[in-house]
């Protein structure tokens, strides 16, 4: 539905006349973010600075309408979809890199500044960012703290939220606030850790204060071939079972690899049931040491023809693989479907053979390209959204192996966040009682539910009633 032309005056007052978007055509770009379902807003809002945004959002909530904050869109649980129609908010025009401090170790960040472009900067300190989702050529530094997202290299130093250190958000009154800052220990309630992670729900994040590392002396990676799935994921499990915690471990099937190798011509074994692509860190002795152990235990884990990157450019190579695998994929089918599940590391091998068994149930490709070190899955169904009936057994297949991660004790999500995909399995996992819980402090920051509407929690004008009789689950429909 059309937002009023009194309203669009109202946003165009508060940011520029150009930066309202209204066009039907325009606004068909924002319809999307990387997962499947889309919904096209009502008008895309493109604010330069806080004060802007606050207007805008007094504006929303004067006429109570949906705002939805938007960074690159590269999400993969549908967050930035405006689902419920009204305001994207696109912030990608506030991405100046206001502050590094590298006697501090730390960065102050618009939210619409991009991953790599953060690392690249603190690079000139000898300084780096760690949270590196695989999209972080494109992916902003606002999205990752909605989502707290991960990335190869959170298996050893954390996810975002373990990087950021404070933040200055708008909330839905339109009132600017910082919430935490310098201090390491978060004083007082933490508000921080609540709104790390909150998915564009509770506020719209303006500001960034993030933690730098120094770049560590040396590094290095290696890749493992290993006859079977199975093997790999036992090798998993042993390298983390004898004591050593790799700054990344990452595996890949033979589906990815065959369209990683095809694409990227990295030297990845087309012929390996999955391969291991391991990085260790620290100071060169120790790097070593750990790299020599590493190899050892994947020797007694089936693992063959070990390549360790001989120079930056090799490791590059071997990453742009690893990073680009979803891309390649589309040299398989034009369409994927991921979730991301995660599992006890130990339950690896059981997940993997049961999301083979669904792929091959549903007659889907199915490409694993996952977190191995952290247990958190990436399944991408692969298919063509032109065959005629597909996506409804697409979907069907992405929720039966979410039930079976749920089974084996796991979660919903490790890094893409609940959005709109998975806000209907929340009872899985959550009783009635703690959905109340978050509920209370959704209701205590937005009142009116504007931000982010349809989002995390079960939305009773979606998948409820499919949800409710499929899983016998009786879903309170008191969410808006
Ligand atoms: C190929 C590929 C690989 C990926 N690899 C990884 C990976 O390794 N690890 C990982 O964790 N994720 C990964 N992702 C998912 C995605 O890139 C991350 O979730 C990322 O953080 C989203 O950032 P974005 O700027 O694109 O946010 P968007 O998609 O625009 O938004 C994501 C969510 O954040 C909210 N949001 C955005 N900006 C703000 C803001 N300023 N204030 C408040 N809320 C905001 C939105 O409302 C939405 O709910 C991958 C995606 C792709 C396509």
């Amino acid at each position: 539905m059309a937002l009023e032309k009194a309203v669009i005056e109202e946003l165009r007052r508060a940011v520029g006349r150009e930066h309202v978007i209204d066009s039907k055509n325009d606004l068909r770009i924002f319809e999307r973010d990387a997962s499947i379902e889309g919904a096209v807003p009502d008008a895309v809002v493109l604010p330069a600075n806080t004060a802007e945004v606050s207007s805008v959002i007094r504006v929303a909530a004067k006429h109570r309408i949906p705002i939805v904050p938007r960074g690159a869109g590269t999400g993969l649980s549908g967050g930035a979809v405006t689902i419920h129609g009204g305001i994207a908010l696109q912030v990608t025009r506030m991405r100046r890199i206001l502050e590094i401090d590298p006697i501090a170790q730390t960065a102050l960040v618009e939210p619409g500044v991009v991953n790599q472009e953060l690392s690249l900067a603190a690079a000139a300190h000898k300084l780096f960012y760690a949270p590196d989702p695989s999209s972080q050529k494109a992916c902003t530094i606002g999205g990752n703290a909605a989502e707290n997202s991960g990335g190869p290299h959170c298996l050893y130093y954390g996810v975002t939220t373990n990087h950021v250190l404070g933040m200055e958000v708008v909330f839905a009154d339109g009132s600017v606030h910082w919430v935490s800052g310098d201090s390491p220990d978060r004083i007082g309630l933490d508000l921080c850790g609540v709104l790390v992670g909150s998915e564009g729900t509770l506020c719209a994040i303006t500001k960034i204060k993030v933690r730098l590392l120094r770049t560590p002396p040396s590094v290095a990676t290696l890749l493992a071939a290993f006859p079977t799935i199975e093997a790999a994921s036992q090798a998993v499990s042993a390298v983390i079972g004898s004591g050593i915690v790799p700054a990344a471990l990452e595996m890949m099937d033979q589906v990815c690899v065959g369209a990683v190798e095809a694409h990227y011509h990295a030297g990845y074994p087309t012929d390996a049931g999955a391969v291991l692509l391991v990085e260790v860190d620290g100071i060169p002795e120790s790097t070593i040491e750990l790299m020599a152990a590493v190899r050892a235990v994947l020797s007694q884990n089936q693992g063959y023809a070990m390549r360790e990157a001989q120079s930056p450019a090799e490791r590059d190579l071997l990453w742009a693989g690893r990073k680009g695998a979803i891309g390649a994929l589309g040299r398989i089918k034009p369409n994927y479907y991921l979730h991301d599940g995660v599992v006890p590391r130990s339950k690896l091998p059981q997940i993997l053979s049961a999301v083979g068994e669904i792929g091959i149930h549903y007659k889907l490709p199915v490409a694993n390209v996952f977190h191995a070190g952290d247990g958190n899955l990436h399944p991408n169904i692969l298919f063509d959204l032109r065959e005629r009936d597909v996506l409804p057994q697409v979907e069907s297949a992405g929720e039966e192996m979410l039930r079976a991660v749920v089974e084996l004790g796991g979660a919903l999500s490790g890094e893409h966040g609940i959005g709109l995909e998975k806000s209907a399995f929340m009872p899985w996992v959550y009783s009635a009682d703690d959905l109340d819980a978050m509920q209370r402090v959704k209701v205590a920051l937005d009142a009116h539910g504007i931000m982010n509407p349809g989002k995390i929690f079960p939305d009773p004008k979606r998948k409820h009633a499919q949800l409710a009789g499929r899983t016998g689950l009786a879903i309170e429909a008191k969410w808006w």
